[in-house]
């Protein structure tokens, strides 16, 4: 028998990117925005929790209504900027709640398992303006990845 190289089912290494070792605490995070996330109204059901200093500042899901804010953050105008969940959980809030912060993103799928949710460039923009030092976001295989945003800080 002849063993094949799965390579669609290799992880490709990629700036930023490795397998994460989640504690507890992170675990129940990403359960709640999973949650919160089946209460969004919009056709992709995002969720996303706000969290500073160990403790949840905030939580909120997306919206297919326009954003103002993220549309400060959009180079892509064609694209109207909706209401994202990682930023909607940063809206009025103070910079004290948002500098340094961490931010836990998915996205629900009807079946209840989790889907892509990767910050886009315009979220990502407005994060590193928030001072938001890290995003925790679901990847379409329902593994969880994490970006820091602002380069090294
Ligand atoms: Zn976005």
């Amino acid at each position: 028998m002849q063993w094949r190289l799965r390579t669609n089912s290799l992880k490709i290494p990629r700036e930023g990117y490795f397998p994460l070792k989640l504690s507890n605490k992170q675990r129940r995070a990403i359960e709640l925005a999973r949650t919160i996330a089946k209460t969004s109204k919009a056709h992709y059901k995002h969720g996303a929790l706000l969290v500073n200093g160990g403790s949840i500042i905030n939580l909120a899901v997306n919206s297919d209504e326009y954003c103002r804010f993220s549309s400060r953050f959009n180079k892509n105008s064609f694209y109207p900027a909706s209401r994202h969940a990682e930023i909607a959980a940063c809206l009025n809030q103070p910079a004290s709640a948002t500098g340094g912060a961490t931010l836990y993103v998915v996205r629900v799928r009807k079946d209840g398992s989790l889907g892509m949710s990767k910050p886009c460039e315009v979220c990502q923009g407005a994060m590193e303006f928030l001072g938001i030092r890290k995003v925790y976001y679901s990847e379409a295989d329902g593994s969880i990845s994490e970006m820091k945003i602002g380069g090294s800080r």
